[in-house]
């Protein structure tokens, strides 16, 4: 009987994270999106522009009512419920499995930016007490930056830490924190963290304190102009798991794909947190993966917005297309990377709308908005493409938030209760 996995969402947010300082500060130039909702807003007649019809928006009202940004307003009115659910870090998890002495071993998948706040906020309420491994997807801010962070956590457990990046991660990171891969190019006077670099190769597996590691190099936009060739560094420390399996180069003068590593956990979890799109033959390697288990998978995707295309995200029917050609299709699937001005609850209706389930709450204030965006949503060319098999499936897909925690068995996937010792966590109090 091995140890079940459990994975803790740290962030589920955007490289910005949410919410976003020039919402709340209400500058005077808004958001794409909100400037969008203000001009349907603005347009309607003024006998309809009741606050309840607006997601709680009120221009005359008190801040944060007069807030345009419905998610960022939401994010700080305790009058929303669960309004908290609208703050979110940069993407990031935590993977938990005990060890054969029944000791808990914690894996961290990504440190960007809010990693410091965010570990502040939620290990006390897991019960985390250490870092045994870190995991980069690629070379953002929104997934490295937070390395810096670890110095604290180094110097107190007394070990190095292991960090398992690609080649061209570790050029980026060595360029942006010489001192982290170098400490001859530290200052001196202040404690370092001490990283153990592990570089990886793009199609690689290995295992890291008992879990499972598959990678999948997908596509997270592109270079328009070809890149640099990468400085001679340092050549990383040792262990390099796995046979290397380099994804094939375009030629040099052609754009070129940005490479994230997606990864699968434990065969079981598919964790997709950046990406525009899947290379075809990562469809079959998943399938590969997941079939040395016998229960669904869990996927978490990547899905910046509702409906429109990004250059370096994917947008809901395009996680939904991906959802779509896992075989198995997932048990569960979690949204990560939303952006504002969709609230947490709209993104729960756009999921309920795949089950025929949306529609249900016609009080709340977000229900107006969530039915005209779920029309456009399901209107727009590449959900047509799947919308009848989209509702053939009916599958589970909803928001993930900053706390939830999850354990995977051969069972399936559930969720850890909310606010027991080491389960989901969360709230407007810290
Ligand atoms: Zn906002
Ligand atoms: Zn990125």
């Amino acid at each position: 009987m091995t140890s079940p996995l459990r994975a803790y969402f740290l962030g589920t947010g955007t490289s910005t994270a949410l919410p976003v300082g020039p919402c709340l500060a209400q500058v005077d130039k808004p958001s794409r999106d909100v400037g969008l909702f203000l001009d349907t807003y603005n347009a309607a007649p003024e006998d309809q522009r009741q606050p309840d019809r607006w997601g709680g928006y009120d221009p005359k009202g008190e801040w944060p009512a007069s807030v345009a940004c419905g998610s960022c307003r939401a994010s700080v009115s305790p009058s929303v419920e669960e309004g908290w659910k609208n703050r979110r870090g940069n993407p990031a998890m935590v993977l938990r499995k005990q060890n054969a002495n029944g000791e808990w071993r914690n894996v961290v998948v990504d440190v960007g930016k809010t990693f410091r706040e965010q570990s502040c906020r939620y290990f006390p309420r897991w019960g985390i007490k250490h870092i045994d491994a870190v995991l980069i997807t690629h070379g953002h801010a929104d997934a490295y930056n937070g390395l810096d962070d670890l110095r604290e956590w180094c110097v107190r457990q007394g070990r190095p830490m292991p960090i398992y990046l690609t080649q061209a991660t570790f050029d980026t990171v060595a360029a942006s924190f010489p001192y982290l891969v170098d400490k001859t190019k530290a200052s001196g006077g202040g404690d370092l963290p001490t990283l153990q670099f592990n570089v990886i190769e793009d199609e690689d597996e290995f295992e890291v304190e008992g879990i499972k590691v598959t990678t999948l190099p997908v596509v997270h936009g592109r270079y328009f102009h070809a890149p640099e060739p990468a400085k001679p560094t340092e050549p990383p420390a040792p262990s390099a798991p796995g046979s290397p399996q380099r994804v094939e180069s375009p030629a040099p003068t052609a754009p070129q794909p940005f490479i994230c590593l997606g990864y699968i956990f434990d065969n079981s979890l598919v964790y997709l947190s950046d990406l525009s799109s899947v290379p075809e033959p990562m469809y079959a390697r998943i399938e590969k993966t997941l079939a040395k288990r016998s229960a669904p998978p869990v996927l978490v995707a990547d899905t910046l917005w509702p409906w429109r295309p990004h250059a370096s995200h994917i947008s809901f029917p395009q996680a939904m297309d991906i959802a779509l050609r896992l075989n198995p299709r997932p048990a569960h699937t979690y949204l990560v990377g939303m952006t504002h001005p969709v609230t947490h609850w709209t993104w729960l209706e756009l999921g309920r709308h795949i089950r025929g389930e949306s529609g249900k709450e016609p009080t709340h204030p977000d229900q107006h908005l969530s039915q005209a965006l779920i029309e456009k949503v399901w209107e727009s060319e590449d959900m047509v493409k799947i919308a009848p098999e989209l509702a053939k499936w009916g599958g589970l897909v909803e928001p993930a938030w900053d706390g939830l925690g999850l354990e995977i068995t051969d069972d399936g996937c559930t969720e850890l209760p909310f606010g027991a010792a080491g389960g989901s966590a969360g709230g407007w109090g810290f």
